[in-house]
């Protein structure tokens, strides 16, 4: 398994940061690469353990394990980090969130919020046109 998030992922990411900044939107990058482990108590969250669901897949089964997503959120100025897809803080007369999500797909993200199922609204992904069943089978980007 991958032990970090895949270069041209972490390339794509800091690429991300700096437009988003350009912008006036400053990012946090809530998560990377997860390892099998820390996936599979994240997916006991909401089940045998308290808290919302955060996630539908099981450790080995998230792009996440394969060092391909990230998750972000948006940081204030006084440093509080929201996760509100309609605020505005740079005054544009468009979400900050929806304007982080267009420049993550331009850079090449499939977005979570686009999922038919579990809109997953902080989770961007690089899937090099590999299924999670290639991944798990041992195929590599
Ligand atoms: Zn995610």
């Amino acid at each position: 398994m991958p032990d970090r998030l895949h270069p041209v992922v972490a390339e794509k990411r800091d690429t991300l940061i700096s437009q988003a900044k350009e912008k006036g939107i400053s990012i946090l990058i809530t998560d990377d690469f997860r390892t099998v482990e820390k996936q599979n108590r994240l997916y006991e969250q909401g089940r045998s353990e308290e808290g919302n669901i955060v996630t539908y897949a099981k450790g080995g089964s998230s792009y996440h394990n394969y060092g391909l997503a990230i998750d972000f959120a948006i940081q204030l100025e006084n440093g509080h980090v929201i996760w509100d897809l309609q605020y505005d803080g740079n005054e544009n007369g468009h979400s900050d969130w929806m304007e982080v999500v267009d420049l993550a797909k331009n850079l090449g993200f499939e977005w979570g919020g686009d999922w038919e199922s579990f809109k997953d609204y902080p989770h961007l992904q690089i899937d090099f046109g590999l299924s999670i069943r290639e991944l798990q089978w041992g195929k590599r980007p």
